[in-house]
């Protein structure tokens, strides 16, 4: 208890701030490793099409399998990997791996399909991001326009001219571009106009609770509504019910993404995914309108 350990008890705090930050070089030492020891993976989780209920595309996700810790997950050093500037390297091995995975599934016949791949701002700030991109097309044979780049708010913020022309040497290569965890960053109406986008992806925070929440719901229907108006694709992530998923349909949403269908996999089970045909559901047909 605190009254026993008294006077002591600051001895306790700090060695535990001490852990943190050794936790911190530890993790850091050992990113700068993983490269290089081959540690980083991407899993892939389906992007379905809500009227044909066919799987469209994936998102690839980085995996950390180290050798100790097992499987870490991208909120445990995406953060740290960025700060360093380690996010670069990884990132571009990230979208080298991912994009020739794909064309890999296209070229066994499990396509058409695309890919997305998360961009952080520090790869976003990257002279020759441009360049390297154009480097994997042209590596990997995969056609520019099943490239998805996602891309979040945040990235704006610093520079929107240097932003602007970011996005438009981005999407002379032919990609496309969309704005993820769309709604919890710094919207603004005006960089929608702005910027070249394709697609806006609808935060999980707020599919969430859509069938419970009128506020959430009311957000998602007009996020749809936005996107359609602005002629963009519309996704919706982290869909996990059957309710979220009949929301979504009825208010006409595009595609989704989510634990509902598939859990990101590791390449095999994604693979095997494919090749089973597996789908959701097509929409229930609209009832016919009634003679009179
Ligand atoms: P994100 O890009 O928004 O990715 C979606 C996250 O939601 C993924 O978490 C995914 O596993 C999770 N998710 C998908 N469906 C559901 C669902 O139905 N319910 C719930 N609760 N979660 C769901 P993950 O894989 O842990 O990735 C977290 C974040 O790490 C990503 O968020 C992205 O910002 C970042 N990240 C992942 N891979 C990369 C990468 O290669 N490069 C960069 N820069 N960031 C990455
Ligand atoms: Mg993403
Ligand atoms: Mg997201
Ligand atoms: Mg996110």
């Amino acid at each position: 208890s605190a009254k026993k350990l008294g006077r002591n008890a600051f001895q306790f705090y700090a060695p535990a701030m001490n852990e943190a930050a050794q936790e911190r070089m530890r993790i850091e030492s050992a990113l700068r490793n993983a490269l290089e020891r081959e540690e980083f993976v991407l899993h892939y989780q389906p992007q379905l099409d809500l009227k044909s209920g066919q799987i469209v595309g994936m998102e690839a996700l980085l995996r950390w399998q180290h050798p100790e810790l097992g499987t870490v997950a991208p909120s445990r050093f995406i953060a740290l990997a960025e700060e360093t500037g380690l996010i670069v390297p990884i990132g571009a091995w990230a979208m080298r791996t991912a994009c020739a995975q794909n064309r890999a599934w296209q070229d066994a016949g499990l396509g058409p399909l695309r890919i997305a791949v998360n961009l952080s701002a520090r790869q976003f700030g990257e002279a020759d991001l441009v360049s390297a991109i154009a480097a994997v097309l042209a590596d990997t044979g995969l056609a520019p326009s099943c490239l998805e780049l996602e891309l979040t708010e945040s990235l704006f913020m610093n520079d929107i001219n240097l932003a602007v022309s970011q996005l438009h040497a981005m999407k002379a290569l032919g990609v496309q571009l969309s704005i993820d965890d769309f709604g919890t960053g710094y919207s603004s109406f005006s960089y929608l106009r702005r910027f070249p986008i394709d697609v806006l992806k609808i935060d999980r925070t707020f599919v969430n609770d859509i069938a419970n929440d009128a506020d959430d719901a009311a957000i998602v229907a007009s996020i749809i509504t936005l996107a359609h108006n602005l002629k963009l694709r519309v996704i919706a992530e982290g869909v996990e019910t059957e309710a979220q998923l009949d929301y979504l349909r009825r208010h006409g949403c595009d595609e989704m993404q989510g634990y509902y269908f598939s859990r990101p996999l590791p390449p095999d089970q994604f693979e095997q995914m494919l090749r089973q045909g597996l789908r959701l559901a097509p929409a229930p047909a609209l009832p016919q309108p009634r003679l009179v």
